[in-house]
């Protein structure tokens, strides 16, 4: 994995507010994952008891969620085997800053992907923002696509976007593609205004091979868009946490306190 370079996202107040005493050291230590995760309340068959799941926020920006997607997304692009890689750029000198042109020129790439099929049939792509030191936004796209001219591909985008810049060159085989959705994804930092970071067209990725869920039978789902931490204080106070998965506890309880019986104890109790 190369070094991360994502910011570090501001603590969220609610992951510690609600652990208090003796539970906080042992919770903090259990719960560990994205630190905007939502939860997932079920009951478990398996189990027998009710299960708390926590849900990544799936965040490109998140120190948690953002390597495990970035990883994913690599494998899956090595396997949709790209053949072009292409940059669109802008031009600073059009927009007061990033997010503008962000808005503006992301509704022109669809135009493009559709003029690019109507000329040369194939165009299935993933693209991945990526913002300029300026600020200022570019798009890398893997692309499956025949043999596009350069200057074809910088005249649309002139006429679209009023940026004549953009770079088109050939994918060679081997583990290229996942090295530089890696390094695309890793080397931005996170950006306050979108999440969307990661967009494809539909045919890119082949079909995924289906994975295997975890077998807890779960029924009566409810979905709190508080954190795990939070759920267990306030809904299953007097519960015990018992983790079952990565991400998963199951809540059993407490039993009232039983003390065995002694010699001594026996003169309090009539
Ligand atoms: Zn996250």
């Amino acid at each position: 994995m190369p070094k991360q370079s994502y910011e570090t996202p501001p603590n969220d107040a609610r992951r510690t507010h609600f652990l208090v005493g003796r539970n906080k050291d042992h919770l903090e230590r259990q719960i560990q994952g994205c630190p905007w995760s939502s939860t997932l309340i079920a009951d478990s068959a398996t189990y027998g008891l009710p299960i708390i799941i926590a849900l990544g926020c799936k965040r490109w920006g998140c120190t948690h969620c953002g390597p495990i997607r970035t990883a994913q997304l690599a494998r899956n692009v090595q396997r949709a085997a790209p053949t072009k890689f292409i940059t669109l750029t802008t031009d600073s000198k059009l927009w007061k800053n990033g997010r503008q042109a962000f808005d503006a020129i992301r509704r022109k790439l669809p135009t493009l992907t559709k003029q690019l099929r109507k000329e040369h049939q194939t165009f299935e792509y993933v693209r991945i923002l990526e913002l300029h030191k300026n600020g200022m936004p570019h798009w890398h796209l893997l692309a499956r696509c025949p043999y596009i001219p350069q200057n074809t591909l910088s005249n649309k985008w002139r006429q679209l976007t009023g940026s004549p810049i953009v770079d088109i060159r050939a994918a060679t085989n081997g583990p290229h593609a996942a090295r530089y959705v890696m390094k695309y994804l890793t080397k931005c930092k996170y950006i306050e205004w979108t999440n969307r970071r990661v967009s494809w067209s539909k045919n890119f990725f082949p079909p995924q091979p289906p994975t295997e869920k975890e077998n807890w039978h779960l029924t009566n789902k409810t979905y709190e868009k508080e954190s795990p931490e939070t759920v267990m204080q306030t809904q299953f106070f007097g519960h015990t946490a018992k983790r079952c998965g990565p991400y998963a506890w199951t809540m059993a309880p407490n039993r009232p306190l039983q003390r065995p019986s002694t010699p001594d104890d026996s003169s309090d109790v009539q």
